[in-house]
């Protein structure tokens, strides 16, 4: 792994560090290892994507992140805490909000839904943190609706201003914007920096959207190899706020594209 872009100091205890992580599935004959020996940090109100082709492992490892899945090796850390289970400081945005949202509830429900039992909360604060949460989106208006009555992009809209409310120290996401059209994909990944910039968040983004992680992230860890390991940890020192012209008219965001290009076609078998 060469780390030998990062410019800028990264210090003090990481938001997420994943520590020789990997994962095989299956045993005996059938046994097939994923991820080989995967260690990164990511700081806290960075934005880091991780790209790598399909079936480079992507999902497998923001599953073991997420403490959805055993790793097979390896630790995971929020902060100085170690992970075993679901922690309660994580929220994840998934691909598919048609699953990840509750349609027998309204918009507003389904965004207090992971504040409800939450120590000190009342249900004063939770109304109103799902509010600010939904106007954060966009979607002040759509409180009162059915998540089947929105459209995809809004649905998705519904999944992220639920995971904002919440207020975790880490919000992962999983391919979020693949299953929208391209604009509505611009849109939402707009949103992303508007609500980090809000919130000041620490977000860990996984996409095979090369374009995306460079326009996104601060850094972008790329995958690489069978089993699939790190190749390169590439800083994005881009200026912000960006924008989806100005910023994709660069010649360093072009160079960015290019180099991440190149280690991922170099990857593949
Ligand atoms: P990506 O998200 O990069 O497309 P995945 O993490 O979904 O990759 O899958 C990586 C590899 O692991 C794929 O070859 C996939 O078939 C395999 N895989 C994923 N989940 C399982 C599972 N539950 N059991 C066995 N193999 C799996």
């Amino acid at each position: 792994m060469t780390d030998t872009t990062i410019k800028r100091s990264l210090t003090g205890v990481p938001a997420l560090s994943a520590q020789g992580l990997a994962k095989t599935y299956g045993t005996g004959a059938t046994a097939r290892t994923v991820l080989g020996n995967i260690s990164f940090d990511v700081y806290d109100r960075e934005t880091v994507c991780i790209v790598g082709p399909s079936g480079a492992g992507k999902t497998t490892l923001l599953r073991c992140l997420a403490g959805l899945m055993p790793s097979t090796a390896g630790t995971v850390f929020i902060g100085d805490d170690k992970v075993v289970g679901p922690p309660s400081r994580m929220a994840v945005v998934f691909q598919d909000y048609s699953r990840s949202l509750m349609p027998w509830l309204t918009v507003q429900a389904n965004v207090e839904l992971p504040l409800r039992g939450r120590p000190g909360i009342s249900a004063a604060q939770r109304r109103e943190r799902a509010r600010a949460a939904l106007a954060s989106v966009g979607l002040e208006n759509s409180g009162s609706q059915h998540p089947w009555q929105l459209s995809g992009g809004m649905q998705q809209r519904v999944a992220i201003a639920r995971a904002v409310a919440y207020e975790p120290a880490v919000l992962l996401m999983d391919e979020p914007f693949a299953s929208v059209d391209a604009q509505t994909r611009s849109d939402l990944e707009d949103l992303t920096h508007s609500i980090k910039e809000k919130y000041g968040m620490t977000i860990l983004l996984v996409t095979h959207d090369i374009e995306e992680s460079v326009y996104l992230a601060d850094r972008v860890i790329v995958l690489s190899g069978t089993p699939t390991s790190v190749s390169e940890i590439v800083a994005v020192d881009l200026a912000h706020p960006r924008d989806q012209v100005a910023t994709k008219s660069t010649r360093e965001f072009a160079d960015l594209r290019a180099h991440i290009l190149g280690l991922v076609r170099r990857q593949q078998p």
